[in-house]
């Protein structure tokens, strides 16, 4: 069979890969047909089995293995870079995603001579900030655009374009795009923010226990929205998991953090009691995203750029989310 595009996913397994691994291989997506090639750390997970993709286990971080591995596929014509690697301190995310995007971009830039694009993910917190200066700098007044200037503080997402715009030199007629999304609604068991699992799981134990599924974030972030509102979405996580009552918390004092710190055994009873596909609530929780997410603020992202490229695809925000809250109950992540 011949192809017209042969995509490399890295981080195969995550939010945006595991969906790249479906889209890519439909046959109405363009630039098809296409063939895939889905690089992750871990061996391949059920989830993620039916996808005929050729599934490639690489830790991108060590840069052997990455060139062993990667700069076989000499076919590749777009790269995805779907992929991070959370450390402690921005400095050290710096460093780190540096060399694990490095390590591609070396392994496949000159040994794939028919590679045309690359797609780089970086996020939101290119306008606002990293995680640990989140809220103690100002940053542009939002609706954000690509033409605003950088923050004067690391972050890793400014270490990855730099790196892009350098290595992609390498090579006369290679494109790329940077792509900062919002938060993302997908579906990964193995993805470190994924906020749709993260409130099944919310959502699961407060039903276990009989608690009322509350909002814990401001009352601002439960109203306030660009094209839905949490108060909405709320209504339809709750019906999800046969909960009637719901609604804001009294008080914003109580993060998820603090309220799930020890529901670790409560959650291993879920697990054990619905016949559930064997987690331990670190891995299903992601609860300090969770509550930054929640929080909201004033951080809305121009698409204006997008649409006059020509994306002008769509989600119904309620639709998607109860799409996603479906995926997690099929392969029996939750209840
Ligand atoms: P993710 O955590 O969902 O998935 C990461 C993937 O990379 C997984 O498949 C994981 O197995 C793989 N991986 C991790 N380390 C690896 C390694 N050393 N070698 C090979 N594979 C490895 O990722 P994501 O959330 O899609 O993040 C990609 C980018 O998108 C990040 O910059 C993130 O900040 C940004 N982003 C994410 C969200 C969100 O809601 N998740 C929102 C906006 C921006």
């Amino acid at each position: 069979r011949s192809y017209q595009s042969v995509g490399l996913v890295i981080g195969v397994t995550g939010i945006v890969g595991n969906s790249l691994a479906e889209i890519l291989l439909l046959s109405d997506t363009p630039g098809g047909p296409w063939k895939v090639y889905g690089v992750a750390r871990r061996p391949r997970p059920n989830w993620n089995k039916n996808y005929p993709i050729e599934y490639i286990q690489c830790d991108v971080s060590n840069p052997n293995e990455t060139k062993t591995k990667l700069s076989q596929l000499t076919d590749v014509t777009h790269i995805f870079y779907v992929t991070w690697a959370s450390r402690s301190t921005e400095a050290q995310k710096c460093e780190t995603n540096g060399i694990m995007f490095r390590n591609v971009l070396h392994a496949v830039i000159l040994q794939a001579p028919n590679l045309k694009h690359i797609y780089l993910q970086i996020g939101i917190k290119h306008y606002t900030g990293p995680f640990e200066t989140f809220g103690k700098i100002e940053y542009h007044t939002p609706p954000f655009t690509e033409n605003m200037s950088r923050l004067n503080v690391p972050n890793f997402y400014y270490t990855l374009e730099d790196i892009l715009f350098e290595e992609a030199k390498k090579r006369e007629g290679l494109t790329w795009s940077i792509h900062r999304p919002n938060t993302i609604f997908g579906f990964s068991p193995y993805s470190l923010m994924n906020i749709i699992e993260t409130l099944c799981v919310y959502a699961a134990i407060c039903k276990h226990e009989g608690f009322p599924l509350k909002f814990l974030r401001n009352k601002e972030s439960w109203d306030n929205g660009d094209v839905f509102k949490w108060k909405h979405l709320w209504k339809e996580l709750a019906g999800q998991f046969g909960i009637e009552n719901y609604g804001l918390a009294e008080s914003e004092k109580v993060s998820l953090v603090e309220l799930m710190k020890d529901k670790g055994p409560v959650w291993d009873e879920i697990v054990r009691e619905n016949k559930l596909q064997l987690t331990k609530l670190e891995e299903v929780g992601a609860w300090w995203f969770a509550d930054l997410v929640l929080k909201g603020g004033d951080i809305m992202d121009s698409l204006n750029k997008s649409k006059e490229y020509g994306f002008l695809g769509f989600r119904n925000s309620k639709k998607s989310l109860v799409t996603w809250i479906d995926k997690n109950k099929t392969y029996k992540i939750v209840p």
